[in-house]
């Protein structure tokens, strides 16, 4: 089966900063897929290359076999690309329900790919039900974050793609957070995370991709990559 995401070559120059060196990675359809590697190793250049809001200086991003290298934010997210930012992105002053409701009327027209439920039924999935009709303003951190995925699933993404999830959360946020993540898949979303927090991506990633400089080091089973000698290098030698 071909790849959801196949990027090829892909690089970034900002200036004279080379901030993505040529990556290949494929996302496979289905999987939940980690990129990690240290500050500044390109992840989020990455991501930002991926949905749009940088152009990249070379290479090719393909999108269940479209190339979608360089097109605007919102023509990514309408062929199915999701994301999560670290800041969760909601209207502090309207409702929690009614914040979903406005991102599910963004989600691509006609996408039939994905037919995931309401936006009551979605925050039923995150577990913030109880909470709908509260002011968005006012949840607590983990509940706005959480609150940020059902926003990202409102657009019906077949690829989510999610942006450090567990940063700032407790643990007990952090498992249910996990918990909700690995459901994905089965409802037909592919998840690709990035994410410097090695034990959050040991739970939820059967495979990682590391980045350093802009370069991909190492890919393949997550156990693999963690006792590869160059990824153990990058983490432990500075
Ligand atoms: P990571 O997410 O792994 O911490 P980034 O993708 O944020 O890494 O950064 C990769 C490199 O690109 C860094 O050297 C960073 O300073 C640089 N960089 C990222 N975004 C910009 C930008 N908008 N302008 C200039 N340099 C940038």
């Amino acid at each position: 089966m071909s790849p959801i995401l196949a990027i090829s070559g892909l690089g970034k120059q900002f200036g004279g900063v080379t901030a993505l060196a040529g990556v290949d990675l494929a996302v496979e359809e289905g999987e939940i897929l980690g990129v990690v590697g240290p500050n500044g190793s390109g992840k989020t250049t990455l991501f930002n290359v991926v949905t749009g809001v940088h152009k990249p200086s070379g290479g090719t991003v393909l999108f269940r076999g479209r190339d979608i290298t360089g097109l605007a934010p919102h023509a990514i997210s309408r062929a199915g690309i999701g994301y999560t930012f670290q800041q969760a992105m909601a209207f502090a002053g309207l409702g929690v329900l009614e914040n979903v409701q406005i991102a599910g009327e963004h989600r691509r027209a006609g996408g039939a790919a994905n037919p995931w439920p309401t936006p009551q039924a979605l925050l039923d999935f995150v577990g913030l039900s109880a909470l709908g009709g509260e002011k968005a303003g006012v949840l607590p951190f983990g509940s706005l974050r959480l609150l940020g995925l059902a926003l990202a699933l409102a657009t019906r993404p077949s690829l989510l793609l999610l942006d450090e999830p567990a940063a700032g959360l407790n643990d007990r946020e952090t498992s249910a957070l996990v918990g909700l993540v690995r459901q994905l898949p089965g409802h037909g979303i592919t998840v690709c995370v990035i994410d410097h927090d090695m034990k959050l991506m040991q739970m939820l990633c059967r495979r990682l991709a590391v980045l350093d400089f802009g370069s991909k080091i190492a890919d393949g089973p997550t156990e693999k990559v963690l006792a590869d000698p160059k990824v153990l290098d990058v983490y432990l030698g500075g």
